[in-house]
C-alpha cells in the first residue's frame, strides 16, 4: 500500500463534524493509495482506528465520506478540507485538532525527490468533549490560548523524507531528530493508533528555494532552510542563554543547499553548507526595566557555565564528520578535531552592557578547556563588535572585516558535496559515502563532508546575527556555485561563451588583461596588455574561496549580482521569521542585506522609521504577551503539562461500550419500537429517554464490550431525572471476562437526581476481595472520620486489575421500589485496553509492550531459579524502589521514546539530577554498600518461600522490621512519624498491600491505626508538610522533564546521579568519621552497619563535610534553591516573566545539603514523597502484572521468548492472503480482540489458552494448540462476534498434531442474536471423521505449513445467517461410552486396512496424554460480512407520543427548601452543621452542588522508571485507585444522639451541577450534619482561584468547602403551599 519515494497524489484531509457532534478525520495520504477514517471519541477524545476495510479503511475519500454521512450530506454540521494533519490532543473537556488548510511548496523538489511544504494557513478544530470530568477554568483558558498559537508561514514539513537533519539525511522519515520536531507530542495520538505518518513531522522556521542563473537563464537552485531547535523554546526575555536542557534561546540550524537540476535519469550534483545561530551558551538573562531603554543584562552568579560543555558536545556530535570524510580530490585532509567557530557580534566596548557577556563568553570557553570534557572539539571564539565597526568604518569595511575573520574557519570546515544517483545501480561508481533508504528511489553519493560548524550570535541572535551570517554564507554560496560549475563572475555575462563548451569556472582577469577567442578554433585566449603577450591559460586560474580576499567593491564588481540579491532576499525573509518567532515582530537593521542592491540608498531612509516602529512593537510584545506565548509553546511541545493541564489524562480513556459493544440480553422496554436497548449504548442518541418495562423492579443491563479492557469508569447520562423519581437512584456494577462468574465491583452506588442530560461519572476500581474489604475497607474508614488521610491513602483497597474484562453488568434500582418504570439515558463504559493491534503487528507500542513483558519474565525466572540473593534486599538501597521485576528490566534496556532507539542504560540512571561528587566516589556505590537491613539474614532464608508466592514471609519480615523500629518494648511504644514512614517504606519494599500489613499487625495485637502516619502529626504542621511535598513533587517533575529533553542529541549519559530522596534505612546511623554534621546519631540497631567508604560531600549551605546518612536528598536542594512562590504558581499563575527560567535553573545546581541545614518539614516531605512514589510503583507493578496475565491468557505462558517469534511474525506478510483463502475472501469475524467467548470452556492443563482459538491467524507459537481435558467428550464455544454479521461459515484450523479417528469431532453450529439459547438456530452438523476418511491430509502431524494455507476444515452454511453469537459444539465419541456409534462408525472402515490405525498414536505428539484422545483445535475462524447496524433510527411516531405522554404522567416532585435557623462549618469547612426550627417539615433529602475542584495528576515526584517514557504507563495511578468522596449525613434523634442517616458516594460532575439526594426515609430533626469524607487530599482548587498564601492553615482544596453547597428540602404539593411556595424551590 505504501510507496517509497514518489507521491501518487496530494494529501487530502477532510474533517467532518456530524450533527451529533461526532468528529471524523478522513485522511488520504499522498504516500498511500487508500483512505483512512479516524474517529474522535466524543466522550473522551481518544482516537479510534481499527484498520478494518469498509469500516475505517476505504478505497477513496468519497467512499469514506459516504459511509460516515450515510450518503446524506445534511448530517454534517461542518466540513473542513485540509492538506495535512499537524497535531491532535485531547485535554479533558476539549480536544484540539490542528490541520494545515493551505500549503506552499516552498522547496518543490529536493535532489532525490521530496517536497517541502510551508504551512501558509492552518486551522484549529476544537471539539467539545462530553464528559463530566471536572476541569479548571485555567485549563480551559490554556486550551484556548493554545489554539491562538501562530502557525502560519513559520512551519514546514516534508511528507516523504527526513529534513530534520543536514541534507541528505542518513535516517528515514519515521525517525526524525527530535531537536527540531515541534509536534512530537502533538502527533503522539496518531502514532498510538498505528498511523504514524498521518501526522506530518512539523519543523519551525523557514524553508525556501529559488532559481538563479548567471546569464538570465536558470543554472542552479538554492534552498535556504532554517530549523529552529525546540530544546529551549520561548520568547525573548524568557528564553535566553542556556537552559537546563543544554540549549540556548533562539537556537537555529541553517542550511544552504545548492544544486543543479537535471532531467530524468541524470545524476544531480549538489552541495550544502550548515551554520548555527543562537544566544550565548552560558547562563544569562535580561531583565526588562520599565524605565530603562534597554534591558538589563545579568549573568547567573552560580555555575554560569554549567551545561556549556554539553551544549558544544551536542554540536560536536551533530557536525562531526571526521569518520565520514572520504578524501576525494585531496582538497580536504582528514581532520582530527571538530572545529566550532563562534562568531560573537556583541558590543565589547567599555561600559556597554553587553561587554559583560563577552567576558563571560571567553571565560566559559576557558572553563570548558580546563575541564577537558571535549577532547575532540576545538572551539574558537571570534569577537567582532558589529555595531562599533559599522559606526566607525561603515558597512562595507565591516563586511570586509568579517570576511577576513571568517575565511580560515570557513575554508577548513568546508562544505558537503555529492550527487544524487537516480538509480542504485550506479552506486558502484560512487567514490564516497553512500546514503540510501526507503524514502527515495536512488542513492546519494557524498564526496566530501562539512566537518564542524560556524556559529553566529549577538545578544538575541536576531538582527546582527542575520546580517553577519548572510555575508558569511554569501562567500560560501559563491564557492558552492563554483564547485557546481555555475559561474557568477560578471565578466562572463558579457562574453559569448556558450555554457556548453566552458569547462568550469573562469576567474575574472587582472587589470590590463583581455579575453579573446580565436577566430578559427573559437578557443579562448588571453592578452596581457601590460606586457603585450598572449597566452591560452588564464593568468590567475580558478581559485577556490577567492572572493574572501576581495574588497567589498571588488566583490561587487566581479560578481553577477542577481543571484546575490536572490540570496539576500531569502535571508531577509528568514530573518523576519526568526525575529517574529522570538520577539513577535520583524527583523530590524536588515537594510544592510540589500547593500549590493543599487537602490539600497533609498531603502535606508525608509528603514530608519521602520526600525523605530519595530522597536516599539517588540517592547509591547515583551511586556504583554511573551509569557503567554511562552506558555503556548510549552503546551504545543507537550512540556509542563502537569502544570498547564493538571487534571487532564495522559491518554484519554477508551469507550469500549461503543460502537461495537452490545447488550447480551435485550433490555425490555415499555415501547415496542425500542431496539432491545441498543440505542442506550449509542452516542448518536444522547438525547434518548428510554423507559423500562412497566413491571420492572430492577433493570439489568448486560453489556458486552467491543474490546476487552480494564474498566475504570461508568458514565451515565441522566434522562428525565431532576423532577421525578423515574431515574434510578442506585446502581450495582459487576464485571468479568465472560458472562459466568461476574464479580461485584460496586454495590448500591447512589445516583443523584439531576437535570435531564446531566453527565455523571462513577469511578470504578477492580473488584476488591471481601477479605481485604473487611480489614481495611469501609469499616476502617468509619473509625477515623475525624481526620481524612491527608498524606496518602494508608488504607488503600486494591481491586483486581483485568485487561480482559469483557462483560459489565449493571443493575439499576428505582428510587421508590415498585412504583413503576424507570427511565435511562445513554450508558457508557470507559476503560483502558492494551494496545492489541500493535501487539499483534509488533508495531511501536506493541514492541515496547513485549520488551517489558519479556524482561519481566527473564527476571522472574532468574529469581525463581534462585540465582543471586533476594533482589528485594537490595532493591531499596539504590532506590530501585519497588521489588518489581519491571523496574529492574526497565533499567537494563528501554526504548528511548525520544529517539525510538532501544538503549542500554546502566542501572544507576535513575533520577534526574547530577551532582558534584567529591572524593571521586559515586554516591550511589556508597548507597549500595551501606544499607543492609537488620533482617538481611532471614531475608535469605525466606526468599525461597517468598518466590513461591507465599506472602507469609513478607508479613513476617514486616513484623520483624516493626519490632526493630519500636525497640524491645514494642508492645507499648508508639512510633513517631518518621519511624512510621520508614515502616511503610519497608512494607512497600516487601510488596505488602495495606490489607496484608493490617493483618500482620493485628496478628501481634497492634492496631494498624496506631502507625498511620496521617494521624501522627499536628494538624497545622500537616498542612505545611502537604504543601511542601506538593512543591517537591513539581520540582521533581520539572527536573525529570528537563532531563529527558536534555538527552536529545546527546550520546553521553550523565555519569553521576544523586538520590532524590536519600532516605536512610531503619537503624542506619551516622558513623562519625569525616562527617562534620553528625545529625543522625544514636544507638545503631546492629553492629552489621559499617561505613563502606569514608565518602563525604560538602554541604551546599554550611560548607561542612557531611556523610551520606546526614545528607538530605537531592530534592531538598531543589526546594532550597527554588523560589517557592514561583513554583507554587505552577497551577496557573505563571507568566510573571521568567518564572520558568528560574525553575529551569534550579535543576542544574549541583550539590548536597546536609540534614542540619535542611528544614525538618523538608525532610518529612522527602520521605512522604518517597512513600508516594513507592505506592505509585506498586500500582504500576500491579498494572504490569495484569498486562502480562492478559497476554498469557491469550497465547499462554510460552516458554519461548516472545521476541524470538517476532521475526517469524514480521515475515508473515502473506498473512492476509492466507486468511482471505480461508474465509473465501470474506471477513474474519471472530478474531480477538473484537471477538471473545461468552462462557469459559474447560481447558486441559498445559494446553494453549482458550483465547488462542480466536487470536489472529499466525499469532502465537506454531506448535501449540488448544485442548480440552481428556475426560471431556463435548465442549461448547459460544463466540461473540465483533459486530452483527451475516455469517457464511466456520473454519476450524486443525491442530499441528492432526486428527485421528479417535479424536476427530462431530461439529454442530448454532447462531443467534442474543444469549438466549432457546432462540438460537442450528445451522448444521458435520462429522469430521467422515471428512478425514476422504482427506488423509488432516491426519497426523502437519509436515510443513510455511507459505501455504494451514490445514483446516470448512463448515459452510447453506445460507448466510445474520447473528451476533455463534455456538460451536465439538463432540468426540469415547470408546465404551457409546458403543453403538463406535460400532457403526468403525463399520464404515475396514479395520484391517484402516489407514489411520497408526495415527491413533498421534496423541503422543502432543506429549501430554498418551492414550486418551481429547478434543483439540488450533483456531476457529468465522467467515462472513459484518452488517452495519443503524442505531439511532428515531422511534416510530406513535411511540414517541406514547413516551412523551408517559413521561408527563410520571409523578412530579416538588422540592421546597427547608429554612435553616443557623449553620456552622467545622473541620475546615468539611463538615456542615445545620440547625432547624422545631416546626420544620420532614426532611426528604438535600441538594449538593458539584465541587469546583480538580483532581491533579501529579502528587509525587517521578519514579525512576518513568524517565524512560512518562507516557508509557498503561494505567494512570488515578485510575487504579480513584479518589472518591463520600458525604455522610447525620441527624439528631430523639435519644439526643447523632445518628447516621445515610452515606452517599459522590459521582463526578461538572462544577456547580445540582445533585439531589433523597434520604432513605423522611426524617424529623433539629440538627443535621454533613461530613465530607474520602480522599480529600487528592483534590485541588482551580488554579485561578487558588489562594497563594504559602502558609494556608489547611492544605485541602477550598473548593471542597461545604459552605453554600448544601440545601435541605422537603416534598410538598405546590397547591397546598400557596403561591409563596415557588419562592423556596430548591
Ligand atoms: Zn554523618
Ligand atoms: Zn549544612
Amino acid at each position: 500500500m505504501e510507496t517509497s519515494a514518489g507521491c501518487l497524489r496530494d494529501t487530502s484531509v477532510v474533517v467532518v463534524t456530524l450533527d451529533s457532534g461526532e468528529v471524523y478525520i478522513i485522511a488520504s495520504l499522498s504516500t498511500r493509495a487508500d483512505t483512512q477514517v479516524i474517529y474522535i471519541d466524543p466522550t473522551t477524545g481518544a482516537l479510534r482506528y481499527s484498520a478494518k476495510h469498509g469500516y475505517d479503511v476505504f478505497k477513496t475519500q468519497n467512499e469514506a465520506l459516504d459511509y460516515i454521512t450515510n450518503g446524506s450530506k445534511w448530517l454534517c454540521k461542518s466540513v473542513t478540507h485540509a492538506r495535512a494533519i499537524l497535531g491532535y490532543a485531547a485535554l479533558g473537556s476539549y480536544a484540539v485538532l490542528l490541520v494545515a488548510t493551505r500549503l506552499i511548496a516552498s522547496i518543490p523538489n529536493l535532489p532525490g525527490g521530496g517536497c517541502v511544504y510551508t504551512v501558509t494557513e492552518s486551522q484549529w478544530i476544537k471539539v467539545s468533549l462530553q464528559n463530566p470530568q471536572p476541569q479548571s477554568k485555567t485549563e480551559n483558558k490554556n486550551i484556548q490560548e493554545l489554539t491562538d498559537l501562530d502557525i502560519d508561514g513559520k512551519h514546514y514539513f516534508c511528507e516523504t523524507r527526513d529534513i530534520t537533519r543536514p541534507f541528505p539525511s542518513r535516517t528515514p522519515l519515521r525517525i526524525p531528530d527530535d531537536e527540531f520536531v515541534w509536534n512530537k507530542w502533538f502527533s503522539t495520538p496518531f502514532r498510538n493508533i498505528g498511523l504514524p505518518q498521518h501526522c506530518v513531522t512539523l519543523l519551525q522556521g523557514y524553508a525556501e528555494c529559488r532559481n538563479f542563473g548567471s546569464v538570465g537563464k536558470q543554472e542552479g537552485l538554492v534552498a535556504l532552510t532554517a530549523r529552529r531547535s525546540r530544546l529551549h523554546p520561548g520568547t525573548r526575555y524568557l528564553a535566553r542563554g542556556l537552559n537546563s536542557c543544554y540549549s540556548t534561546g533562539n537556537e537555529v540550524e541553517c542550511e544552504q543547499l545548492v544544486w543543479v537540476p537535471k532531467k530524468g535519469g541524470q545524476s544531480v550534483p549538489f552541495n550544502t553548507y550548515i551554520w548555527r545561530r543562537g544566544t550565548i551558551p552560558i547562563w544569562w538573562g535580561a531583565e526588562l526595566k520599565l524605565t530603562a531603554a534597554e534591558a538589563e543584562i545579568y549573568v547567573s552568579d552560580r555555575d554560569p557555565y554549567k551545561g556549556s560543555a554539553e551544549y558544544y558536545q551536542r554540536l560536536t556530535e551533530r557536525y562531526d564528520a571526521r569518520n565520514l570524510d572520504v578524501a576525494v580530490s585531496g582538497s580536504q585532509k582528514k581532520s582530527a578535531l571538530v572545529p566550532i567557530v563562534c562568531v560573537n557580534l556583541l558590543r565589547n566596548a567599555e561600559g556597554k552592557s553587553e561587554s559583560i557577556l563577552v567576558q563571560h563568553f571567553e571565560e566559559s570557553l576557558n572553563y570548558i578547556r580546563s575541564i577537558g570534557k571535549l577532547p575532540y572539539t576545538r572551539i574558537h571564539l571570534i569577537n567582532y563588535d558589529w555595531h562599533a565597526s559599522v559606526k566607525l568604518k561603515g558597512e562595507q569595511q565591516t563586511i570586509e572585516g568579517l570576511w577576513y575573520l571568517l575565511k580560515a574557519p570557513t575554508v577548513s570546515i568546508g562544505i558537503s558535496e555529492g550527487d544524487y544517483l537516480s538509480s542504485r545501480e550506479r552506486i558502484n561508481n560512487c567514490k564516497g559515502e553512500i546514503i540510501c533508504n526507503d524514502d527515495y528511489v536512488g542513492a546519494f553519493c557524498l564526496r566530501s563532508h562539512q566537518n564542524g560548524v560556524v556559529r553566529f550570535n549577538c545578544a538575541d541572535s536576531l538582527d546582527r546575527t542575520n546580517a553577519a551570517s548572510f555575508f558569511g554564507a554569501l562567500q560560501v554560496f559563491m564557492e558552492q556555485c563554483r564547485r557546481l560549475s555555475i559561474s557568477l563572475d560578471s565578466d562572463l555575462a558579457y562574453g559569448y561563451q556558450s555554457p556548453a563548451n566552458y569547462t568550469g569556472y573562469i576567474a575574472p582577469l587582472p587589470p590590463g588583461w583581455e579575453k579573446r577567442s580565436d577566430a578559427v578554433t573559437k578557443k579562448t585566449y588571453f592578452i596581457d596588455h601590460n606586457t603585450r603577450t598572449t597566452t591560452w591559460d588564464h593568468p590567475c586560474p580558478d581559485k577556490p574561496w577567492k572572493r574572501f580576499d576581495m574588497t567589498f567593491e571588488e566583490f561587487k564588481r566581479s560578481t553577477i549580482l542577481s543571484p546575490v540579491s536572490i540570496l539576500a532576499d531569502l535571508f531577509l525573509t528568514a530573518g523576519d521569521i526568526h525575529a517574529t518567532l522570538y520577539t513577535g515582530s520583524k527583523a530590524m537593521h536588515s537594510q544592510i542585506l540589500s547593500i549590493f542592491n543599487e537602490e539600497a540608498g533609498k531603502f535606508k531612509q525608509f528603514s530608519a522609521a521602520q526600525n523605530m516602529k519595530i522597536t516599539l512593537q517588540r517592547r509591547y510584545k515583551n511586556a504583554v504577551v511573551d509569557s503567554s506565548r511562552q506558555k503556548q509553546l510549552e503546551i504545543f511541545l507537550g512540556l509542563r503539562l502537569f502544570k498547564h493541564f493538571p487534571s487532564a489524562m495522559i491518554h484519554p480513556l477508551h469507550v469500549p461500550s461503543r460502537p461495537s459493544g452490545c447488550f447480551l440480553k435485550p433490555v425490555p422496554s415499555m415501547f415496542s419500537s425500542s431496539d432491545g436497548g441498543a440505542s442506550l449504548l449509542s452516542f448518536k442518541r444522547k438525547d434518548l429517554i428510554w423507559v423500562s418495562a412497566q413491571a420492572a423492579d430492577v433493570v439489568e443491563l448486560f453489556i458486552y464490550l467491543g474490546e476487552p479492557c480494564h474498566v475504570c469508569q461508568l458514565l451515565l447520562t441522566i434522562a428525565h431525572g431532576a423532577d421525578d423519581t423515574t431515574f434510578p437512584s442506585a446502581v450495582d456494577v459487576r464485571t468479568g471476562r465472560c458472562l459466568d462468574g461476574l464479580k461485584l465491583v460496586l454495590e448500591g452506588a447512589s445516583i443523584p437526581q439531576c437535570a435531564n442530560g446531566t453527565n455523571i461519572l462513577i469511578p470504578l476500581t477492580g473488584p476488591v476481595s471481601a477479605e481485604d474489604m473487611a480489614i481495611t475497607g469501609a469499616g476502617a474508614r468509619a473509625q477515623e472520620t475525624s481526620s481524612p488521610s491527608m498524606l496518602y491513602d494508608f488504607e488503600e483497597l486494591e481491586g483486581e486489575l483485568d485487561f480482559l474484562t469483557r462483560v459489565v453488568a449493571l443493575t439499576f434500582y428505582p428510587a421508590v421500589a415498585g412504583r413503576g418504570p424507570m427511565t435511562l439515558g445513554e450508558v457508557e463504559i470507559l476503560g483502558v485496553s492494551l494496545p492489541w493491534r500493535s501487539i499483534f503487528s509488533h508495531e511501536d507500542s506493541g514492541v515496547k509492550f513485549y520488551e517489558c513483558i519479556n524482561s519481566r519474565r527473564k527476571d522472574t525466572n532468574n529469581f525463581r531459579s534462585g540465582s543471586g540473593s533476594n533482589p528485594f534486599s537490595t532493591a531499596m538501597t539504590n532506590d530501585k524502589g519497588m521489588p518489581s521485576c519491571q523496574l529492574e528490566s526497565s533499567a537494563n534496556s528501554f526504548i528511548d521514546f525520544l529517539t525510538g532507539e532501544v538503549r542500554l542504560s546502566d542501572s544507576s540512571s535513575q533520577l534526574v539530577a547530577e551532582t558534584v561528587v567529591h572524593e571521586g566516589n559515586d554516591l550511589l556505590d556508597f548507597l549500595d554498600d551501606t544499607f543492609t537491613p537488620p533482617v538481611s539474614d532471614s531475608n535469605k532464608d525466606s526468599s525461597i518461600s517468598f518466590s513461591e508466592g507465599s506472602s507469609d514471609s513478607g508479613s513476617q519480615q514486616y513484623i520483624r522490621s516493626f519490632k526493630v523500629l519500636a525497640g524491645p518494648h514494642w508492645q507499648e511504644r508508639r512510633l513517631d512519624f518518621m519511624e512510621a514512614m520508614k515502616l511503610e517504606i519497608e512494607r512497600l519494599r516487601l510488596n505488602l498491600s495495606a490489607a496484608e500489613r493490617d493483618r500482620a499487625l493485628l496478628s501481634i495485637g497492634i492496631d494498624p491505626a496506631s502507625i498511620n502516619p496521617n494521624m501522627l502529626l499536628e494538624d497545622s504542621y500537616m498542612g505545611r508538610l502537604y504543601w511542601v511535598a506538593s512543591t517537591l513533587a513539581l520540582l521533581g517533575q520539572i527536573s525529570v522533564e528537563d532531563k529527558i529533553t536534555a538527552s536529545i542529541g546527546h550520546e553521553i549519559a550523565d555519569e553521576n546521579y544523586v538520590d532524590f530522596w536519600n532516605i536512610s534505612a531503619i537503624g542506619e546511623r551516622c558513623q562519625g568519621g569525616a562527617c562534620q554534621v553528625r545529625v543522625e546519631t544514636g544507638p545503631t540497631a546492629g553492629s552489621s552497619f559499617s561505613m563502606a567508604s569514608d565518602s563525604t560531600f560538602v554541604c551546599f549551605d554550611c560548607g561542612r563535610r557531611v556523610c551520606k546518612v546526614c545528607s538530605a536528598g537531592k530534592g531538598a536542594l531543589l526546594l532550597a534553591t527554588s523560589n517557592l512562590k514561583e513554583v507554587s504558581g505552577y497551577n496557573g499563575i505563571t507568566g510573571q516573566g521568567g518564572s520558568d527560567a528560574s525553575s529551569n535553573r534550579l535543576a542544574t545546581i549541583d550539590g548536597i545539603i546536609c540534614k542540619e541545614c535542611c528544614h525538618e518539614v523538608v525532610l518529612d516531605a522527602l520521605i512522604l514523597d518517597y512513600v508516594r512514589v513507592l505506592i505509585s510503583l506498586r500500582r504500576r507493578t500491579r498494572t504490569d502484572d495484569a498486562a502480562e496475565k492478559a497476554l498469557n491468557n491469550l497465547i499462554g505462558l510460552s516458554s519461548k521468548n516472545l521476541i524470538l517469534e517476532r521475526d517469524h511474525f514480521l515475515n508473515n506478510k502473506g498473512n492476509a492472503k492466507v486468511l482471505a483463502k480461508l474465509t473465501n475472501g470474506e471477513d474474519s469475524l471472530a478474531e480477538f480482540p473484537v471477538a471473545s467467548f461468552l462462557h469459559p470452556v474447560e481447558t486441559a492443563p498445559g494446553s494453549a489458552p482458550l483465547l488462542s482459538l480466536v487470536s489472529p491467524l499466525k499469532y502465537g507459537s506454531q506448535d501449540s494448540y488448544w485442548r480440552a481435558p481428556a475426560n471431556v467428550s463435548s465442549v461448547e464455544f459460544a463466540i461473540v462476534l465483533g459486530d452483527l454479521s451475516d455469517v457464511s461459515g466456520v473454519v476450524l484450523l486443525v491442530s499441528p498434531c492432526g486428527y485421528s479417528m479417535s479424536d476427530a469431532p462431530t461439529v454442530q453450529i448454532w447462531a443467534s442474536n442474543t444469549i438466549n439459547k432457546e432462540e438460537r438456530s442450528c445451522t448444521g452438523k458435520w462429522d469430521v471423521r467422515s471428512m478425514i476418511t476422504s482427506s488423509s491430509e488432516l491426519c497426523g502431524p502437519e509436515k510443513s505449513f510455511k507459505d501455504k494455507v494451514p490445514r483446516h476444515i470448512k463448515f459452510a452454511f447453506r445460507n448466510p445467517v445474520r447473528c451476533r453469537i455463534i455456538w460451536i459444539t465439538l463432540r468426540i465419541q469415547r470408546l465404551g461410552s457409546n458403543s453403538v456409534n463406535i460400532d457403526r462408525d468403525f463399520n464404515l472402515l475396514s479395520l484391517d486396512e484402516n489407514p489411520f490405525a497408526e495415527l491413533n498414536r498421534r496423541a503422543s505428539f502432543g506429549g501430554q496424554i498418551d492414550s486418551d484422545p481429547c478434543i483439540h483445535a488450533k483456531r476457529v475462524l468465522v467467515a462472513g460480512r459484518s452488517v452495519r447496524t443503524e442505531i439511532g433510527a428515531s422511534p416510530q411516531g406513535s411511540d414517541q407520543i406514547n413516551v412523551r405522554n408517559w413521561l408527563e404522567r410520571a409523578p412530579q416532585l416538588n422540592r421546597f427548601k427547608v429554612p435553616v435557623e443557623a449553620e456552622r462549618l467545622i473541620d475546615n469547612s468539611l463538615v456542615l452543621e445545620q440547625f432547624l426550627s422545631p416546626v420544620s417539615p420532614q426532611l426528604a433529602g438535600f441538594r449538593l452542588d458539584g465541587f469546583s475542584t480538580i483532581k491533579p495528576r501529579v502528587n509525587h515526584s517521578p519514579s525512576r522508571d518513568v524517565i524512560g517514557d512518562p507516557t508509557s504507563c498503561l494505567l494512570e495511578d488515578r485510575l487504579i485507585s480513584p479518589a472518591l468522596l463520600h458525604i455522610q449525613v447525620c441527624a439528631l434523634q430523639e435519644s439526643h444522639n447523632m445518628v447516621t442517616v445515610a452515606e452517599y458516594r459522590l459521582p463526578e460532575v461538572k462544577p456547580g451541577t445540582p445533585m439531589y439526594f433523597d434520604f432513605p426515609r423522611q426524617i424529623n430533626t433539629r440538627r443535621v450534619t454533613f461530613r465530607l469524607l474520602g480522599d480529600i487530599a487528592a483534590f485541588s482548587d482551580d488554579p485561578s482561584e487558588q489562594d497563594d498564601s504559602e502558609l494556608r492553615a489547611h492544605p485541602w482544596a477550598a473548593g471542597l468547602s461545604l459552605a453554600n453547597k448544601i440545601k435541605l428540602y422537603y416534598y410538598a404539593d405546590p397547591y397546598e403551599l400557596g403561591k409563596w411556595a415557588s419562592l423556596s424551590a430548591v
